[in-house]
């Protein structure tokens, strides 16, 4: 059997030395989806290898957008990463830590740059299912509620669709996170915007799981006033 990662070589656009990446070979088998469009693969999860980090100097994003740096970014890393002396080698099989180290490298360099709070947003989300995988379930609140921030505050700056989400999927997403990080007024609001939106229902899959999410958010809502009112 051909082995699940193979590397290559890539030049990295802040020291310009060559480094090796990590990435999975073919395309995964899915087994599941949660709800907030966290894939379960297979075999190898492709989550771990989405995050290039370079050997020498230690810069670190997500494969779709390691080159893509205005000058004043790259300045701004290369002013950061100077006389530091970086000993990092994220290649060949990382393990979960290994993976979760190198989303919260991302995450840094991406807020030292002042990147879209879409792809902060998109982190933090893939960073927290890594944490589902571990079972880190404190972690994975924290970083669910960040991307839920993030992906709240992209919704009203940024032009849609943001990455590959409609405006009915990022509120969708963004009512589900709440939901699930208990912040269940939010959830209402949100999931509510797309129920009754009628060009949501143009996305067949994305309503039927915002309609979901909505009742169980209700249902939430109804056992916390029941507590409330029990104490
Ligand atoms: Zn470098």
């Amino acid at each position: 059997m051909a082995e699940p990662t193979y590397s290559v070589e890539k030049e990295c656009p802040i020291c310009k030395n060559k480094f090796d990446v990590t990435r999975t070979r073919g395309r995964q088998v899915l087994i599941k989806q949660d709800s907030d469009f966290c894939s379960h693969f297979q075999s190898i999860n492709p989550y771990y290898y989405t995050i290039w980090v370079c050997s020498h100097c230690g810069y670190a994003a997500p494969d779709t957008c390691f080159e893509e740096l205005t000058v004043a970014a790259q300045d701004k890393i290369s002013k950061f990463l100077a006389n530091r002396t970086v000993n990092v080698n994220y290649s060949g099989i990382r393990t979960r830590e290994q993976a979760i180290a190198t989303y919260k490298l991302a995450i840094f360099f991406a807020e030292l740059i002042a990147a879209p709070t879409s792809k902060l947003a998109d982190l933090q989300l893939k960073l927290a299912w890594l944490y589902r995988e571990g079972e880190h379930e404190e972690e994975e609140k924290t970083s669910l509620t960040k991307a839920c921030e993030h992906y709240e505050q992209a919704l009203f700056r940024e032009r849609l669709p943001i990455g590959t989400l409609s405006e009915a999927a990022v509120s969708y997403l963004i009512g589900e996170l709440a939901r699930r990080t208990g912040q269940t007024e939010k959830a209402l609001l949100y999931l509510g915007k797309v129920v009754g939106s009628p060009t949501a229902k143009l996305e067949p899959r994305v309503y039927s799981m915002a309609r979901d999410a909505w009742h169980e958010a209700k249902a939430d809502r109804d056992r916390e006033k029941e507590a409330a009112k029990a104490n």
